[in-house]
């Protein structure tokens, strides 16, 4: 569907956990983190009733991410439910790749169709401190795992401080070259006290064709990433939750102070 600014909005992210198993520095802090209720996170019927109604609405496009969407239990059966909607033409997911190897088969045969790896270092000192304590080896299983399910193209996001000249950035393009993955580079940006805000030359400076809509782990509809406009699809309904998000979607981001890529699903 278009949206005020002609903008064909046909892509849904959803965040399933605002969870995870790391603990990105420029992700999440190392505790104390504020958990959504369990009351709180939609089921799987929930999304997948949101879903129709967003594919009727002209949504062909679902990405699945959270938090890390493979701590979520029977994960599985939702890209099932997800991927048996008609009308559904690309069905992938973002994730960190640390529980990959155990899941990348069940993945394929449920539907997902593509899978993004979350990789900002291949030294593995390196990657345990960014992630403070992941095990890159969990990661290289899951590229494997992933390459040999046939999720594919495999992408790498890659996120950079400064520039794709950095030495670990450098480093991760390599590998992606010698293991035929793709990789896009994602420039930081700072969750200093709740807020980010579009960078310049990074995620989110696409804004005059961006065609996203969000759906976070408690069931608000986001227009905009670097906006808190957010429309709750329990209390609306999900039909106008959606559509007053792509009537509402604004020309360009701003900045937003109320959430955090965890919850609202990066
Ligand atoms: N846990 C999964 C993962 O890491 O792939 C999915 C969710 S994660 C929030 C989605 C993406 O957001 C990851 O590629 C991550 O690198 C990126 N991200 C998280 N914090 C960021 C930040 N401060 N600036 C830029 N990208 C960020
Ligand atoms: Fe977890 Fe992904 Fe955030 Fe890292 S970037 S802490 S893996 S949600």
């Amino acid at each position: 569907m278009l949206d005020s600014y002609k903008r064909n909005i046909n892509y849904l992210r959803i965040s399933v956990t605002d969870r995870c198993n790391l603990r990105c520095t420029y992700c999440m802090p190392e505790d104390g983190v504020k958990m959504l209720h369990h009351e709180d996170i939609l089921s799987y019927e929930e999304i997948t009733e949101i879903v129709k109604v967003a594919v009727a609405n002209g949504i062909t496009k679902v990405r699945i991410t959270g938090g890390e969407p493979l701590v979520r239990k029977g994960i599985t059966d939702l890209v099932s439910m997800i991927s048996g909607i008609p009308g559904i033409a690309d069905l992938a997911m973002t994730t960190n790749a640390i529980l990959l190897s155990n899941y990348a088969n069940e993945l394929k045969k449920a539907g997902l169709n593509r899978i993004n790896i979350s990789l900002d270092s291949v030294n593995p000192e390196k990657f345990r401190s960014i992630t403070r304590g992941g095990n890159i080896n969990d990661v290289f299983n899951g590229i494997k795992a992933a390459k040999e399910a046939g999720l594919l193209p495999i992408k790498i996001n890659c996120v950079i401080s400064k520039s794709k000249e950095e030495t670990d950035a450098l480093e991760v393009a390599d590998f992606c070259r010698n293991n035929k993955l793709e990789i896009r580079f994602i420039h930081q940006m700072s969750l200093k006290d709740g807020q980010f805000s579009v960078v310049e030359g990074g995620d989110g400076g696409h804004c005059a064709s961006c065609n996203r809509l969000r759906l976070t782990a408690d069931g608000k509809i986001k227009p905009c990433l670097f906006n808190d406009m957010e429309f709750n699809a329990r209390e609306l309904g999900a039909e106008n939750a959606i559509l007053m998000a792509i009537g509402k979607k604004p020309a360009n981001g701003t900045v937003n102070c109320s959430g955090h890529f965890y919850n609202i699903g990066g």
